[in-house]
């Protein structure tokens, strides 16, 4: 999968750490940065196909994306 759209990614040269939060609270901040990212969809697309189990992704987290995998699923 083209992962071109990594260039422009708002997390770029972020502590990587920060997009592994602990707690809902602390994912909190990467949300935020994720959310005034120009690529997203890339990102949370690339993230859901490669099932990428950890991190924030896309602006969500691990959780988020396994009810989105689940959720498309069931509407396969
Ligand atoms: S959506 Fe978030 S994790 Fe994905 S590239 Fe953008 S800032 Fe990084």
């Amino acid at each position: 999968m083209n992962q071109a759209w990594r260039q422009h990614a708002a997390c770029r040269g972020v502590d990587p750490e920060v997009f592994y939060p602990v707690s809902d609270d602390e994912a909190e901040t990467p949300k935020a940065i994720c959310g005034a990212c120009s690529v997203r969809h890339g990102c949370l697309d690339w993230a859901l196909a490669n099932k990428e189990r950890d991190g924030v992704w896309g602006g969500a987290t691990e959780k988020e994306r396994r009810r989105m995998l689940r959720q498309r699923r069931k509407t396969a």
